[in-house]
């Protein structure tokens, strides 16, 4: 036997200004709390206009060709699609993770070891913003991307802190 029904994420069942609401692209309206409560665990199925929405776990799915499918065998399918989906996500991750490690290795040219401890003593050991001395990063004044150097005028002791916060306002 062929199974042809389709599940589709619809939307979802999420708290709005303090009550449960059921919202879909199509269609939003208020349901009870007990709905939001029920749906996070198991099922909670219902009726809009004329199409079968079914609620689990944040998500409301719709089922095409559902036909001659019980209950049971429906919640299936939308197990199975949550897990595709949360494989696809899992996938997409790795993905976008290799890509950024591909793009260090690519953009950043490693600051030689004679330039690092030149800084390290310079810099005495500490973050030139803020004086720390614990989570020190090499930081490039002028980024790389931007045509800075790795030599050591261009080269300085920021903290983790300090960083990320030059990092935010360039
Ligand atoms: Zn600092």
């Amino acid at each position: 036997m062929k199974i042809d029904a389709r599940v589709r994420v619809v939307g979802r069942i999420t708290m709005r200004t303090g009550a449960p609401w059921f919202t879909t692209w199509e269609s939003r309206g208020e349901v009870s709390a007990e709905c939001l409560e029920q749906q996070k665990a198991g099922f909670v199925w219902g009726v809009l206009g004329t199409v079968n929405w079914c609620a689990h776990d944040g998500k409301v799915y719709q089922i095409e060709d559902a036909e001659g499918l019980d209950r049971e065998e429906q919640e299936l399918l939308i197990l199975h699609c949550k897990l595709q989906l949360s494989q696809k996500f899992k996938q997409i991750q790795r993905e976008i993770k290799a890509f950024e490690n591909f793009d260090r290795l690519i953009h950043r040219d490693p600051i030689v070891e004679s330039v690092r401890l030149f800084v390290w003593q310079r810099d005495q050991g500490q973050c030139v913003e803020c004086g720390r001395r614990d989570g020190l990063e090499f930081d490039h004044i002028i980024p790389v991307s931007e045509g800075g150097s790795n030599t050591e005028r261009n080269v300085q002791l920021l903290c983790l802190r300090c960083n990320r916060s030059k990092g935010a306002k360039v």
